[in-house]
């Protein structure tokens, strides 16, 4: 039977970059021990309190239907969170609960793009962005971030590509590059989503994970809370990511429509997760530090480790779970480097390849192990980086 150039078209073709991943996968499943720096996932799982939660949720009966578009006690609580975090006055009805980040970048281009509308983003990109672009029959447009501005993007390139496109997805703190965009960087990019009319789509699930520098909403510069739909989730702030729970924030008249795309889609998300997220959220910030606390210091060790030699240079790493490597030093292909350091080292990285092509001869590491085999991983790194370099 033929199936719709829309969903067979959806990832684009060709690899999708997690060779390195899916090899590592193989070799633990043969007996080999792997240190995997790979997914984006904690080393730790759901705090029992918060399962807790959920349990006594459900044996008090939120196992049936729930409102699809998010119970008004989280929408509430997430409306809070916003107006407290950005000094935008946010209320329930610019909430929508979504089942997780992934579902608010669907819904969030779904209102944004029409059929074969342009959607920019910026490579490097996490791995969905395209796919999901596509998913909603836009077309993606990818601008680069480049490695000499450490990945800030450049407002005057996206200008370039601006004219005539419907939105643009811009993620701070940033997947893959550990890059916190700054306050110039987020005016310039409001800017141009200003003289161009675009929706921003900001996707902020990292939010909480901020190690220099503060995090800025473009939803709170100047004119653009009517243009911007920002995505939030759990899944990072509070280890929550199998729960699939998160959330789009916008103007009314936006999420209201979204709603509607809730009520034919999704149907809402389970509601003894709702009512374990209002309980997360009320456990405070001391949680959500706590949370990120082993991401923070990983952070500061590799930039430590990594200080002294000129083989790998680390991307500076404001954010988020990961640091980026730049390995060009070695005249090697992030790929290359990374199947090497697999093979001979059992070491799995991500080849800055997997995000795109703005972060080629670099290397993604995930600060997802215990702090010594961390360490142990980033020194096998470096000396296979050193003697490529010779
Ligand atoms: N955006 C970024 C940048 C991510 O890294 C991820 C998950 N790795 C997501 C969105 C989606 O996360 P979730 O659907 O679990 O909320």
């Amino acid at each position: 039977m033929k199936l719709a150039k829309r969903i067979t078209g959806l990832t684009g073709g060709g690899s999708d970059g997690w060779d390195v991943f899916y090899r590592a996968r193989a070799m633990k499943a043969g007996g080999t021990e792997v240190t995997e720096l790979t997914i984006g996932e904690h080393d730790v799982r759901t705090d029992p309190v918060i399962l807790d939660a959920m349990h006594r949720a459900a044996m008090e009966g939120y196992t049936g239907y729930s409102m699809f578009n998010g119970h008004f006690s989280l929408r509430s609580r997430v409306a809070e969170r916003v107006s407290a975090r950005t000094g935008v006055p946010t209320g329930p009805d610019n909430v929508l609960v979504v089942p997780g980040g992934q579902a608010g970048l669907f819904a969030t281009h779904h209102a944004a793009c029409d059929e074969g509308d342009r959607a920019l983003y910026i490579d490097p990109y996490y791995a969905t962005y395209p796919g999901t672009i596509r998913a909603v029959g836009a077309e993606p447009v990818a601008i680069r971030a480049r490695p000499e501005r450490n990945f800030q993007p450049d407002p005057a390139e996206i200008a370039a590509q601006a004219d005539g496109a419907a939105s643009l997805l811009v993620n701070t703190p940033n997947n893959p590059t550990g890059v916190v965009y700054t306050r110039d960087t987020l005016e310039g990019i409001a800017q141009v989503a200003r003289d161009n009319d675009l929706w921003l789509i900001s996707d902020e699930v990292y939010d909480t994970q901020v190690w220099q520098g503060a995090h800025v909403s473009p939803r709170a510069l100047p004119d653009m809370a009517d243009r911007t739909l920002v995505v939030g989730s759990m899944s990072k702030s509070h280890a929550m990511t199998g729960s699939r729970i998160g959330w789009v924030v916008g103007p009314e008249e936006a999420i209201a429509h979204m709603g509607n795309l809730a009520t034919h889609t999704t149907y809402g998300v389970a509601a003894f997760i709702q009512e374990a997220a209002c309980y997360a959220l009320d456990l405070g910030a001391d949680f959500e530090e706590k949370i990120a606390a082993p991401f923070r210091r990983r952070r500061d060790l590799a930039l430590n480790l990594l200080e002294g030699q000129s083989a790998v240079r680390a991307i500076p790493a404001d954010g988020a779970m990961y640091v980026m490597l730049d390995i060009r030093a070695t005249g090697l292909s992030g790929e290359h480097f990374a199947n090497m350091l697999l093979d001979t080292h059992h070491v799995a990285v991500m080849p800055g390849e997997s995000f795109g092509q703005a972060a080629a001869g670099h290397l993604r590491v995930a600060l997802t192990v215990e702090d010594d085999a961390l360490a142990a991983a980033l020194e096998k790194l470096v000396a296979l980086a050193r003697e490529a370099a010779g």
